[in-house]
């Protein structure tokens, strides 16, 4: 089976979600939609994605831009098996019923509330409960990143608390409107929204997260506090994250010493937009004292739920049912974890 998708909303995560659609063997890309015609309109045409705008309302400003458009989206839910929306965050929502009424299977990122779903997914946690599923939500890139470094601590090891720091990004590279520019700012609220968004994934985990936001565009990172049950070496700890491949290890001691030097190794890497689809952790910076382990994380926000998403249609559509064979497929289509 080939499962036909839609991208509604092609910007940050939707092109990116297009590009490694295509790169699969069981499921293809029939068309995207935008708002507005930007460049990424233009390039999605050119990259020869069929374009949809995202309503009948927004046709006369692709018409006037001389980009010529397929349809509306209602015409684009007739062609596609899955949506996978990508709007901006809590966008989404306001689309479910469309969704629902066209009879597709619909999918949104981490800008969507919890409840909007059934299932918040993580390919390595909750894969086989995600099969069959109609309505899937993959978590944010702080939650994804989270979750890909918690959850082996939590199922081999056993957690007594876990606190976390976020130290977010202000906008994507891209966004010249958004910031801070000169401040740090905090989130007032403790604990922040991530920490019960890893708990709609693991209900049991224990987690109080804290996040700020300063003037940087390319990474969030992470200081992770975990009380363990058990008292665990820092090495023991390492070997457990060395068999997740979408778990990067970087090293202070080799001039990887800040999230500058993780962005231009994933240059280094030749991928795609130098996307770094894996959580990169420093491996000279994990450290237990007692039952208490330290750790850093830096999450390349852009890219982290991308192979992510191709595992939820995979799952969705029961293409695999062995979450390890979808995630082993996904990971060579994209180069993680060479
Ligand atoms: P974005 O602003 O880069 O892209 C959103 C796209 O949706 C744009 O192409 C825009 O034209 C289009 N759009 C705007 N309003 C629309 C509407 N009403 N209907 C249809 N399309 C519309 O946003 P993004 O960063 O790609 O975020 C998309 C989702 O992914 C959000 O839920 C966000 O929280 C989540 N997410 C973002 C990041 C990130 O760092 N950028 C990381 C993980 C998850």
């Amino acid at each position: 089976m080939t499962v036909k998708v839609a991208i509604n909303g092609y910007g940050t995560i939707g092109k990116r979600v297009a590009d490694a659609v295509t790169l699969q063997d069981d499921m293809t890309i029939v068309g995207v939609t935008k708002t507005r015609p930007t460049y990424e309109a233009w390039r999605a045409v050119d990259n020869g994605f069929k374009f949809f705008a995202a309503d009948r309302e927004f046709i006369p400003r692709f018409e006037d831009a001389g980009l010529s458009v397929e349809g509306t989206l209602d015409e684009l839910l007739d062609e596609a098996d899955v949506v996978v929306d990508c709007t901006p965050g809590k966008h989404g929502a306001n689309y479910l019923e469309k969704y629902k009424a066209a009879g597709v299977s619909s999918m949104y990122q981490g800008g969507e509330k919890a409840d909007l779903c059934d299932v918040s997914f993580n390919a390595y946690i909750n894969y086989k409960e995600t099969m069959g599923q109609t309505n899937v939500r993959v978590v944010s890139c702080n939650t994804t990143g989270l979750c890909r470094t918690l959850y082996p601590l939590y199922r081999d090891v056993g957690i007594v608390n876990t606190i976390a720091t976020m130290i977010r990004r202000s906008a994507d590279p891209w966004d010249s409107k958004k910031g801070p520019i000169n401040a740090i700012e905090p989130v007032l609220k403790v604990p922040s929204h991530h920490g019960p968004d890893v708990q709609s994934v693991v209900p049991d985990l224990p987690i109080q997260t804290i996040a700020v936001k300063v003037p940087t565009t390319i990474m969030h990172l992470h200081t992770v506090t975990v009380e363990l049950k058990e008292e665990i070496s820092a090495e023991r700890v390492k070997e457990m994250w060395s068999e997740y491949r979408r778990i990067r290890f970087v090293e202070g001691g080799k001039g990887i010493k800040s999230t500058a030097q993780i962005m231009e190794l994933a240059k280094d890497l030749q991928r795609s937009r130098s996307d770094m689809f894996e959580i990169a952790v420093w491996s000279d910076g994990v450290f237990t004292v007692g039952k208490q382990l330290f750790y850093c994380q830096a999450i390349h926000q852009e890219a982290d739920v991308v192979p992510e998403n191709i595992d939820c249609i995979r799952a969705m559509f029961e293409l695999e049912s062995d979450p390890q064979v979808s995630i082993d497929k996904t990971d060579k289509s994209l180069g993680i974890g060479i």
